[in-house]
């Protein structure tokens, strides 16, 4: 079928004045001039732009081509900086667009496997941080809907990849999408569980080279659109307790990752209790964490990606600015050493 665009992406929502006070005090105190240009994006849903992550297991015939005669590009260089020194690992096709344009989503069929899923393209910076390799143990530890898990098996081959989400309803969400991409000749290599994944850490301690903690987080772009200021005061007092949690998931994280293994730890808010503090305080009291460097990847996508001037430099967030509206996704990597 004909490939064909959408402009303008979503109806009108309101923004929840509460929310809105309060990230405005919040984030002019920790980002400064940074939150202005934020703040523009944020507040104009018509200008967010979406990418286009295709599945390589999918027929893709035709499909790169329509894209790239529509205007899409491609995020990343073909050679991937992080993979050169290693074995290569398959190149991520994430592909976006200049404008605020979106592909329609693609439904569910059975027998039939997506070609492509949309994304903040934002989204695939903890997945490149986390450089899965083929034969590696994989753990996603807060994986509903799914995206993160399905981009990494874009990225390698792994010997397993655990996908654990602790939500019924989130869980059923996962399974669909991974039934969705993932052709039945590989669903050998996944494990789903519905686990609280600040368990894991104790029940498997060890078991895996690499685990990503896209942890639960306030979303700061749907939380800017809570429909009423209700909602928007008990999500203020949920936003309080979320670095315990986060934390206590990040520990399990590091308990379940093999000495020499891998940890990456990502959310999607700007806020610094919830990056900066959380690795701060983990850091502080996990003995044998080395943090590591994050340069030659972030440098490879500052074309794209505007990077926040964090304070304190621990980890790098990827904040919304007018005609590159990706983010916020901010993304931390740990090497457990022993
Ligand atoms: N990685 C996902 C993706 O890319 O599609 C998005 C993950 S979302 C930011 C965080 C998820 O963590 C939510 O689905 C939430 O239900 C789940 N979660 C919250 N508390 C959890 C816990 N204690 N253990 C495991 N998952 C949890």
């Amino acid at each position: 079928s004909r490939l064909s665009v959408r402009c303008r992406s979503k109806p009108q929502r309101q923004v929840c004045k509460t929310i809105l006070q309060h990230f405005d005090a919040q984030y002019s105190e920790e980002l400064g001039e940074q939150w202005k240009s934020a703040r523009g994006v944020l507040l104009n849903p018509h200008s967010w732009q979406y990418g286009v992550l295709l599945n390589r297991f999918s027929d893709l015939t035709n499909l790169e081509q329509g894209l790239r005669a529509l205007g899409y590009t491609s995020l990343l260089p073909r050679v991937q900086p992080e993979s050169q020194s290693h074995t290569a690992h398959i190149p991520l096709q994430c592909l976006i667009h200049r404008d605020p344009v979106r592909l329609p989503n693609q439904g569910h069929q059975p027998s039939w496997l997506k070609q492509y899923f949309l994304l903040n393209a934002a989204s695939v910076l903890p997945v490149l941080a986390l450089d899965v390799r083929d034969g590696e143990n994989v753990l996603d530890l807060c994986a509903a809907p799914g995206g993160k898990s399905l981009a990494i098996l874009q990225t390698a081959t792994p010997r397993l990849l655990h996908c654990n989400e602790v939500d019924t309803h989130r869980h059923d969400w996962l399974l669909k999408t991974l039934e969705s991409y993932v052709p039945t000749t590989l669903q050998h290599l996944l494990s789903l569980t519905r686990l609280d994944g600040r368990s894991v850490g104790d029940e498997r301690p060890g078991a895996y080279d690499k685990v990503l903690v896209d942890a639960p987080c306030s979303n700061d772009r749907s939380w800017l659109y809570t429909p009423d200021t209700h909602q928007g005061d008990i999500w203020l007092k949920e936003r309080a307790q979320l670095p315990l949690l986060q934390k206590q998931l990040l520990c399990s994280a590091l308990a379940a990752v093999r000495p020499g293994g891998v940890v990456v730890y990502s959310t999607c808010t700007m806020s610094q209790a919830e990056n900066q503090s959380v690795m701060e305080a983990v850091l502080a009291s996990y003995q044998g964490m080395e943090l590591l460097d994050l340069t030659q990847l972030i440098d490879s996508l500052s074309d794209h990606f505007g990077f926040a001037h964090l304070h304190p430099p621990l980890g790098h967030l990827v904040i919304p600015k007018k005609g590159q509206t990706w983010g916020p996704m901010y993304v931390c990597r740990l090497k457990r050493v022993y």
